[in-house]
């Protein structure tokens, strides 16, 4: 956690509460033009103020609730103010100069949810400590972070010395096989031995992090660490829910995730991302919803973060971890002098059976080669892949098999309703178990410390059964009377020379996961973002977010203070291959930027749809007429981001033309002001991959209500893509540049029209063979 600026100090109490809608509208926006009037540099900007204003308006009425349990009291009026701010109106000094004087003034406090790192550096770094010096009533702020960024100390101390006995407590992975033959058991001795001396390696680092930590040079927050440590050095000693007894941990006064967590309750904003918010929803790590003010920032991913959140997935390739589960639950059992109520080994057994066979109909079904997959004994999970397996494609992606309406195979259930009975039956156990330690562990603080390494000893495998019980759950579900079915699917691919094979399942709505998890608990909120407008309207996202049937929600869409169609150019570019003529289409239009490319005096972007796409280009640049590009192209993936940005800003500091190319990630979080970024070339309309399982089931509900959900759902999510792409060309007011897209769609279809529609009013133009006309 990060704090700053009186980051201690308890909550201020002032001296006079606004007791009602008007005087807590006038406090907001008085303090909103206060930060305006004194904030050093500062300029008004009327974008930025009709924001204050509506933000202002909207939570004037709500009442919060006072963080106790819910009484038989109505429920107070909500207000949600959902803003799409366009570039350059300073939407996080709108909210926060608003919403935050408003809590103060009656003590609640405010979360600010983003989707970036970026986003939230930039709030932590800058915009709050400026905030925070100029408002007459400080405050005091901290960034929240998931558990797994901080030491386990417990852990921490365990494996100090590296001893790899220990280090078997904490891993349920399937690290070595069991074999009878010779050459697997000489095999194996190499692997132990190896194993072995990476665990002392290990040891020495993190006897080195434990020193640091009782010296106070390192606060246990992975972040702070000199060199990012890499995920198998840092897993098996980060801070985890399942192996975690809190209170009854001996080590939990010196915790560094629960001091971290202290703070962060005296902080009265709180810096969030969507996941670690949505995640954490009812398990009392941050202030309750309905207790506080809730800011979301960067607001269009919260459809997809909730989707991703409510994903279950179970590995159905390894499986040795039930094999360590029997005599883990024995130990555990036998030192607390509990005894299971079934036949654990047996039920491990069974589970385990359950999973071979569900592993063997899905290669089955997608067609891959058994012959080397012994999924019955001992290679499970490890074998080679050799060339010609059928999911082994050419391009080395994973083959995504997706069950037609969530319908599976009826000769399936049988193993998955015991696949569910078995890992319920055995996540009963584990529940007993863990109540009775940390009874034990209460009783009796002195037996705190081995309680605490017991529940360690379950807690690894905890996760692998909620994850077999969750997706088995899942996979029996029936599509409800007019109710949407799930997605289902299998994936199945190569990971480091092992086969991955992987069973998913989630909800098919993601508004209406956010309308029951989160917002039946809002009271006040601001959404906001640079693209909630689609096509022209809120309506998309207000669907996806489950916002759409919220009588609480006043949106607004505020102008960006840019002059587009001065500062701007939207140049369509006809080919005359077909955009759906994937080749010919490809050809031609990197033909056409190569040429353009070559105009480029300082900073460019392009932006690509594909790896494929941008990889072919890249080998253009590794070829003769178009190799002297090579030179100012600087590629995603072929240093880290901040380098790459970094030589980028060098190049064009030197009078050198730089080009990016990159693809989604780059068309939405880069922000290249000025000479850094003149030209954006985007190369084709930015639709979702078509294999998107989870896109395909909704595309295959909505035609089976006779709906059309290219119009619904593709065109709108491309509309937005497109406004964030194209919005990367003007960042600062006096900036100029040129879009250049070669996806004569945009201008042709009637979707594209629509598309166009949702982007800011550019000047158009059609290039047709080179020429320049007003379109
Ligand atoms: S309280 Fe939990 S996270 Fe902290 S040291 Fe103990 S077991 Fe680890």
């Amino acid at each position: 956690m990060s704090t700053a600026l009186a980051p201690d100090a308890a909550p201020e109490t002032p001296d006079a509460q606004p007791s009602g809608p008007l005087a807590r509208e006038a406090l907001a926006l008085a303090a909103f033009d206060h930060v305006v009037a004194h904030a050093p540099g500062y300029r008004a900007r009327s974008g930025q103020r009709e924001m204050a204003a509506h933000i202002a308006n909207t939570l004037s009425g709500v009442a919060l609730g006072d963080g106790s349990v819910a009484s038989d009291a109505p429920l107070p009026a909500r207000g949600i103010a959902v803003v799409q701010a366009g570039t350059g109106v300073g939407k996080s000094a709108a909210y926060a100069s608003t919403v935050i004087p408003l809590a103060l003034a009656q003590q609640k406090r405010v979360i600010i949810s983003t989707a970036t790192v970026a986003l939230q550096e930039q709030l932590i770094a800058k915009d709050l400590p400026a905030l925070a010096t100029t408002l007459p009533q400080p405050f005091s702020f901290a960034l929240a972070k998931g558990r797994g960024r901080y030491v386990c100390r417990l852990k921490l101390d365990q494996l100090s010395g590296g001893d790899a006995a220990s280090a078997d407590l904490f891993e349920s992975d399937d690290s070595t096989s069991t074999t009878t033959d010779a050459a697997g058991m000489a095999a194996q001795a190499v692997a132990s031995a190896s194993a072995a001396a990476r665990w002392q390696e290990r040891g020495v680092q993190y006897t080195a992090w434990a020193h640091a930590l009782d010296s106070g040079s390192w606060d246990g927050d992975r972040d702070r660490l000199d060199e990012p440590p890499e995920g198998g050095l840092w897993a098996p000693v980060a801070a985890e829910r399942h192996t975690c007894t809190a209170r009854h941990c001996p080590s939990y006064n010196s915790c560094s995730y629960y001091q971290a967590r202290a703070k962060l309750a005296q902080a009265q904003v709180i810096v969030v991302n969507h996941d670690l918010l949505l995640s954490t929803l009812g398990l009392h790590a941050l202030p309750a919803p309905q207790d506080c003010y809730l800011v979301f920032d960067e607001a269009h991913h919260l459809g997809s973060v909730a989707q991703g959140q409510f994903t279950a997935s179970m590995d159905l390739m390894r499986g040795q971890w039930l094999d360590k589960l029997p005599r883990a639950v024995e130990e555990v059992a036998g030192a607390i002098e509990y005894k299971p109520t079934i036949d654990v080994a047996a039920s491990a057994r069974e589970l385990k059976s359950a999973q071979v066979e569900l592993a063997r109909l899905a290669m089955q079904r997608i067609g891959a080669l058994p012959a080397w997959l012994d999924l019955t004994g001992r290679a499970a999970g490890r074998a080679p892949v050799r060339g010609g397996g059928g999911f082994n494609n050419d391009a080395g992606a994973p083959v995504v098999d997706r069950f037609e309406g969530g319908v599976l195979p009826v000769d399936w259930l049988e193993v998955i309703a015991k696949m569910h009975a078995h890992a319920s039956s055995l996540l009963k156990v584990f529940e007993a178990l863990a109540a009775q330690l940390k009874a034990t562990a209460r009783e009796n603080p002195g037996d705190a410390a081995r309680c605490a390494k017991l529940y360690s000893r379950l807690g690894v495998l905890a996760p692998r059964l909620q994850s077999a019980q969750e997706t088995a759950t899942y996979w029996m579900q029936q599509a409800g009377d007019g109710q949407p079915p799930l997605a289902k699917w299998l994936e199945a691919g190569v990971s480091h020379g092992l086969v991955t094979l992987t069973a998913h399942a989630c909800p098919l709505q993601p508004g209406s996961l956010l309308r029951n998890q989160l917002w039946n608990q809002v009271r006040a909120a601001v959404v906001t973002s640079a693209s909630l407008v689609t096509c022209g309207s809120f309506d998309h996202f207000l669907h996806e977010s489950g916002l759409a049937w919220d009588g609480a929600v006043a949106a607004r869409e505020v102008q960006s203070p840019f002059d587009h169609a001065k500062q701007g150019r939207l140049v369509v570019v006809q080919t005359q291959a077909d955009p759906k003529d994937v080749d010919g289409y490809t050809r031609e239009m990197l033909s056409l930027l190569m040429a353009d490319l070559r105009e480029v005096e300082r900073g460019a972007l392009v932006l690509f749809t594909s790896r494929a796409q941008m990889r072919q280009a890249q080998g253009l640049l590794e070829r003769g007429e178009h190799g002297a590009l090579r030179d100012r192209v600087l590629v995603q993936g072929e240093a880290s981001r901040t380098v790459l940005l970094r030589r980028h800003a060098e190049r064009v500091a030197e009078g050198k033309p730089s080009v990016l190319f990159g693809l989604q990630s780059f068309g939405e979080g880069l922000d290249l002001p000025g000479e850094l970024c003149e030209w954006v070339f985007i190369t084709k309309l930015p639709f979702a991959s078509p294999s998107d399982p989870v896109g395909q089931a909704r595309a295959d509900w909505l035609k089976s209500q006779g709906r059309d959900p290219f119009s619904e759902l593709v065109v709108p999510a491309t509309g937005a893509r497109l406004l964030q792409w194209t919005g990367r060309a003007l960042r600062t007011e006096t900036d100029e540049a040129v879009v250049v897209c070669y996806d004569a769609r945009l201008l042709r279809q009637s979707y594209g029209r629509r598309m166009l529609k949702g982007l800011p009013p550019y000047r158009l133009q059609r290039r047709v063979d080179g020429a320049l006309t007003e379109a």
